[in-house]
């Protein structure tokens, strides 16, 4: 069956090699085949299925029926933050324990980026998870100055004890001021500093890896 172009009615057409489609000879307008437009209609179907799948909850269908796509779609944007929606469960997972999900939205975010295709979304979950970073680190430097009080606490009363000839009780408090100092060093004093003093990040970097 002879095709038309459906913008002119011209029944010629030639293949653009830049383009890699035939074109109508009169105005340019695309012809697609019919096996092309068979992947198309079953590319938008598949994907219309997964945004069902999203909206639902179902985060890991979503992520095994978008994935496929990729290996014939593998520039194209939507399907990469679909993915990642799905494996932040839309942006709600902070902490990301899951190590299948973290893995899929680490290399969905790394494509985004490539393709610049970053959305104001990522922009903002990746403030959050970076802002609840600073309240566990503020809560454990809490911890440490409490274990550090309590530590001169018990250093003050050995001294103390000492000085009045209290030896067993001195010793006891020298055990408490090692149980302290070592509740110190396992809160890691020295990397918590570090890290609330760093600079903010650029929200752009992958936060999964
Ligand atoms: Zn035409």
């Amino acid at each position: 069956m002879e095709r038309i172009c459906n913008r002119c009615g011209c029944s010629s057409f030639h293949y653009n090699r830049s383009r890699m489609r035939m074109e109508c000879d009169l105005c340019g307008t695309p012809v697609y085949d019919a096996q092309q437009d068979q992947q198309l209609m079953q590319f938008d179907r598949t994907y219309s299925q997964a945004m069902s799948h999203l909206a639902a909850g179902n985060w890991n269908q979503t992520i095994g029926i978008l994935k496929p796509l990729l290996t014939q779609h593998p520039t194209e944007k939507k399907l990469y933050i679909a993915i990642l929606r799905a494996a932040t469960k839309d942006y709600q997972d902070i902490s990301m324990d899951n190590t299948t999900d973290r893995s899929s939205a680490s290399d969905a975010w790394d494509k985004l980026i490539r393709l610049n295709g970053e959305t104001g979304e990522m922009i903002r979950y990746c403030r959050r998870r970076y802002e609840k970073h600073r309240e566990e680190l503020e809560m454990q430097k809490n911890r440490l100055l409490a274990w550090l009080f309590a530590a001169a606490i018990c250093s003050g009363i050995a001294g103390f004890l000492i000085g009045m000839s209290y030896y067993f009780g001195a010793v006891v408090c020298t055990g408490g001021l090692i149980g302290c100092l070592y509740k110190v060093v396992s809160y890691h004093p020295i990397k918590v500093i570090k890290q609330l003093t760093s600079a903010v990040p650029d929200y752009r970097n992958n936060p999964f890896i």
